[in-house]
């Protein structure tokens, strides 16, 4: 089981700053690289092991029923599971499945070959390698068809609430995906401050509205406000100190003033998850301090480490750029723009 341990500097400093129980699942979520949506069906399944499902040692079948169910619900909302040009066996058997062709046992056996070879060996591989022994979420038995579940897995699993925002996350990762995948990689999210959600810029007619900027964002900032480091929740409703806000980095009134950055004030780039009393109460239409700039470099930058999947391209698309290796330059040029304003610190 042994294989190489992850170096890409922007996953690993993500991992390292270890706090709460979800840092190891979210890393799977953004930085995995995907082919097909297959990590985000087995996230699925394996939050669904919570209550009486729970237990240390997990066998395949266990979870490949409701895997293939949840896969081919998604199918049916959105063709585009799989970085193909070519539609794949699954796909075809899918397909079947709906015209009832074929019934979901048929269907079962076929996927399976494919789950039980690539996905759960894959899972826990992001970016250059694969989690390390202390971050892993279970341990891959592939000859008996097996996993062990580890006490970071177990952890998530035994709280209901922590199951569920991983449930809203994935969804809302998911559905990032796909939509990458269905427009041909060049989706194009901007933030409609009205609905507090996403729509795709480049379908010009009907702007259709996507998931929650906050599901989308939050697990980059592993559920943290992005200025005060406190644990957000939506528990509690919107006027709760830290119900977690969609804040704009650079103040609208002050971008739209400066036309001349040609930057996309809604675009993602733009965009952090706050808390109300950050947020609302105190930030207002200020520039964040130096070291908040340099955070949310970081976090642009790690978008852009991506692969295929639709927020680098989102990123590039609002700040005007062509290539990753551009984003330093181009916030660099908006950060000089309003250096000489007084900037803004949490109390
Ligand atoms: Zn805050």
């Amino acid at each position: 089981m042994s294989s190489k341990e992850i170096k890409n500097e922007k996953v690993f400093s993500y991992l390292e700053g270890l706090r709460g129980e979800l840092p190891e699942i979210r890393a799977i979520l953004l930085f995995g690289k995907n082919t097909a949506t297959y990590k985000f069906a087995l996230c699925h399944s394996l939050m669904n092991l919570n209550g009486d499902n729970l237990k240390t040692e997990i066998k395949y079948e266990d979870l490949s029923e409701d895997f293939v169910r949840e896969l081919h619900k998604h199918h049916v909302s959105c063709p585009n599971q799989f970085n193909r040009k070519e539609p794949t066996k699954l796909e075809k058997a899918m397909d079947s499945h709906s015209r009832d062709e074929i019934n979901f046992k048929r269907l079962l056996e076929i996927a399976q070959k494919d789950i039980y070879n690539n996905v759960f060996r894959a899972f826990q591989n992001l970016g250059d390698g694969t989690l390390s022994k202390k971050h892993m979420l279970f341990e891959n038995h592939q000859s008996d068809k097996k996993l062990i579940i580890t006490d970071r897995l177990a952890e998530i699993l035994s709280d209901s609430s922590l199951v569920e925002l991983v449930k809203r996350e994935n969804q809302a990762r998911w559905r990032v995906v796909e939509e990458a995948w269905s427009a041909g990689l060049s989706t194009n999210l901007v933030y409609d401050y009205e609905k507090q959600r996403f729509y795709r810029s480049d379908k010009k007619v009907n702007r259709v509205y996507l998931r929650s900027a906050v599901e989308t964002l939050v697990p980059y900032q592993k559920g943290l406000c992005f200025f005060c480091s406190n644990l957000m929740t939506d528990i509690h409703g919107k006027e709760y100190e830290l119900f977690p806000d969609v804040d704009h980095f650079f103040p609208l009134t002050l971008l739209s003033k400066e036309p001349i950055l040609s930057v996309n004030p809604n675009g993602v780039w733009n965009l952090v998850i706050a808390c109300n009393q950050c947020n609302r109460k105190e930030k207002r239409a200020n520039v964040p301090a130096e070291k908040f700039y340099n955070k949310l470099l970081l976090r642009n930058e790690r978008f852009a480490i991506e692969h295929s999947h639709g927020l680098k391209f989102s990123i590039l698309n609002s700040l005007g750029l062509s290539k990753a290796s551009q984003i330093k330059d181009k916030m660099a040029l908006i950060w000089k723009t309003f250096e000489t304003r007084e900037k803004w610190s949490p109390k």
